[in-house]
């Protein structure tokens, strides 16, 4: 979707720190890291929301946890660990409408979020 910001950043109109790449998978830096590691983890099809993944979507859903595990140990969160976040809808607090998984660590994350 050409309105949509990340997809922007799959064809890499929107520049970006591309961490890693796969054939249906993309990690970037967050632009306002909020953790010493702040990596995205997107599909490089246009998914709004884990709402909008079905049955038919679980390879796709199972790549993106191992992009998430690939960015986490390569970024060194291996010992230390990490947060993995999919902000999801309104209360959710999603603001960027194409499914994003938040890879986030280097330093302790509090539980509960505000
Ligand atoms: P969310 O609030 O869960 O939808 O997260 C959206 C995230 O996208 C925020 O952490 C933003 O800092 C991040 N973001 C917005 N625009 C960009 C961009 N052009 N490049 C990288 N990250 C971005
Ligand atoms: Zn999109």
């Amino acid at each position: 979707m050409s309105d949509c910001l990340f997809c922007r950043v799959v064809v890499k109109t929107i520049p970006a720190k591309i961490v890693y790449e796969d054939d249906q998978t993309l990690a970037f830096d967050d632009i306002h890291p909020q953790a010493p590691v702040h990596t995205l983890v997107i599909p490089k099809r246009h998914v709004a929301s884990i709402q909008d993944m079905g049955e038919s979507d679980q390879a796709l859903l199972a790549q993106l946890l191992l992009t998430c595990r690939k960015v986490a140990n390569d970024k060194g969160l291996a010992d230390s660990g990490f947060r993995l976040v999919a902000n999801t809808g309104r209360n959710g607090g999603q603001t960027v409408f194409h499914l994003h998984f938040h890879v986030m660590g280097g330093r302790h994350m509090a539980w509960p979020p505000g």
